[in-house]
């Protein structure tokens, strides 16, 4: 690439840096520092004294960097410092508690733990425990060990160069079952996934992005953040998602990326209203599937179709929703340009076209394996490179992904496979229903049965248990029909908007087959 000087992500960035180094990249909306803002000059200076500081520190190229930190500007310059310094960055969800924490430190081996200073007592014992050399500190109000010891370090940093082969980052997935593994990711599968989006979903110079997700995802960190920096943006930055706050930012910014659950709130804020997002570019929605009723209602209040788009840890983006052309509520669009997708049966066999299987891709934003785990890598990946998903979903006529659910999820009831999507869908539909999830439930004759947890929509208390079983009973083969419904305030989801399914599972494992 022209002007570029190696394979290390940040070396992209810079060559993508505004002409004016005083634009402004981050401004805060919210927390003790609201109205601070950063320029990219900033950025260059303050992450060459992160950098500086971790060598310090002891930290060396190919050494991990652990963190869990709040949200903040310096959070996002100690990771641009790591690529940097060529190290890779290791993100830890913020809401871990210290046993998990303990399973992350003893697993990557980090050079470094970075953690809040609230944390840091119980945190050093941790890192003594599993022998991590270094600990530092860094809290939400640019305070703590690091940015300490960076105030008075050069502002130059010579960015080591990197191969794009070489890691960036490994984020540990979701972990819905069994123990979480690291994802490795390279500085090319960010670098590619980075460009892609930038330009399909055209980026373009003056572009706001209004940033309220965590960064200890892909999808805040990379998806956000890369392709802001790419464009030589800014964001608005929100340390936590509230609707009454991005009502009031809305008008200020162009781009939204959210997850589904910000797409419900903001529709059920009295402020949003049309006029009041008239201006924006575009909305972008992904992490967890986004309701086709959710997307129609959107259309119809603001005139904007949502764009979504579908990716994973292991994957960055992989599909997306076009910007041009029809955005089609209830599916994830087409595979990304570079992208190759198809739809399998349990041999690996390609299925046709409407036939639902596994999803698999490969291409440049495949991650390079699990940290440590060669066997799990190549469980999940096929001879010919493609990488089993464990998402399940179809290609239709006009090669729109539809997701159905994830692998695990399926449910056999009775030797009959059944999609909880199908069932949602259906239920979604009626009325009174604002949103179900559908889970499998040990059955002892039939070895799982369908049960189902509903939302109910305000105001609709006559919706019951037996009215929506029987109005399932009429549209739906029996072994789809579920034995239970439970009504619930809101559906539990994780910090991702994900339903949390096996939360559910086990709450109500027992309910056919009595405790154990
Ligand atoms: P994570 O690795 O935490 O980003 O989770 C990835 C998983 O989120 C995918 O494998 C999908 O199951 C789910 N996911 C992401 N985007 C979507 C989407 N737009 N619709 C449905 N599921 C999604």
């Amino acid at each position: 690439m022209d002007g570029v000087k190696s394979g290390n992500l940040y070396h992209l960035i810079e060559s993508r840096f505004p002409a004016d180094m005083q634009a402004r990249f981050i401004t805060l909306m919210d927390g003790p520092r609201q109205g601070v803002w950063y320029t990219y000059a900033d950025l260059v200076s303050i992450s060459a004294r992160f950098a500086h500081a971790m060598v310090q520190l002891g930290v060396k190229r190919g050494d991990r960097v652990a963190v869990q930190v709040e949200k903040s500007a310096e959070n996002l310059f100690l990771y641009l410092a790591t690529l940097r310094l060529g190290a890779i960055y290791l993100p830890l969800n913020n809401a871990y508690q210290k046993a998990e924490i303990a399973y992350f430190l003893e697993d990557a081996e980090p050079a470094l733990f970075v953690c809040r200073p609230e944390d840091e007592a119980g945190m050093r014992e941790l890192a003594t425990r599993y022998h991590v050399p270094a600990v530092a500190t860094l809290g939400i109000a640019a305070d703590g060990s690091l940015p300490d010891m960076a105030l008075n370090l050069s502002h130059h940093f010579d960015t080591v160069p990197m191969a794009a082969d070489d890691l960036a980052a490994i984020l540990y997935t979701s972990g819905t079952t069994g123990r979480s593994k690291g994802a490795m990711t390279s500085h090319g599968n960010l670098a590619s996934n980075a460009l892609t989006l930038h330009q399909l979903w055209g980026f373009q110079p003056g572009d706001v992005l209004l940033h309220a997700l965590p960064i200890f995802h892909v999808h805040g960190l990379f998806v956000a953040t890369n392709t802001t920096l790419l464009n030589g943006g800014s964001m608005l930055f929100l340390g936590k998602f509230d609707a009454d706050r991005l009502v009031e930012l809305l008008p200020q910014a162009s781009v939204l990326m959210g997850v589904p659950t910000f797409y419900t709130r903001l529709l059920a804020h009295p402020g949003f209203t049309h006029d009041l997002v008239a201006p924006m570019r575009l909305f972008i929605s992904g992490s967890a599937p986004l309701l086709a009723d959710t997307h129609r209602e959107f259309s119809e209040r603001t005139g904007h179709a949502i764009l979504e788009r579908y990716g994973m840890t292991e994957g960055g983006m992989i599909t997306s929703n076009p910007l041009v052309g029809d955005r089609v509520p209830g599916t994830v669009g087409f595979p990304l340009p570079g992208v190759e997708l198809r739809i399998t049966d349990d041999e690996g066999q390609a299925v046709s076209t409407g036939t639902i299987g596994q999803i698999e891709f490969k291409g440049p934003n495949l991650f390079k394996g699990y940290w440590k785990k060669p066997e799990k890598t190549a469980e999940d990946m096929r001879a010919d490179g493609f990488f089993i998903t464990g998402d399940v979903g179809k290609l239709d006529e006009h090669g729109y992904v539809h997701i159905v659910g994830r692998a695990k999820d399926l449910i056999i009831c009775g030797g009959f496979n059944v999609y909880p999507k199908e069932v949602e869908t259906f239920l979604d539909g009626l009325d009174g229903v604002a949103e179900s999830a559908v889970i499998g439930l040990p059955h002892p004759d039939f070895g799982e049965a369908v049960a189902a947890i509903v939302q109910k929509k305000p105001g609709c208390d006559d919706v019951t248990e037996a009215n929506l079983i029987a109005r399932a009973k009429e549209a739906l083969a029996n072994f789809k029909v579920p034995k239970r419904i439970w009504f619930v305030e809101e559906l539990p989801r994780n910090q991702m908007g994900k339903v949390q399914k096996a939360a559910l599972r086990e709450q109500h494992k027992a309910t056919f087959t009595g405790p154990a």
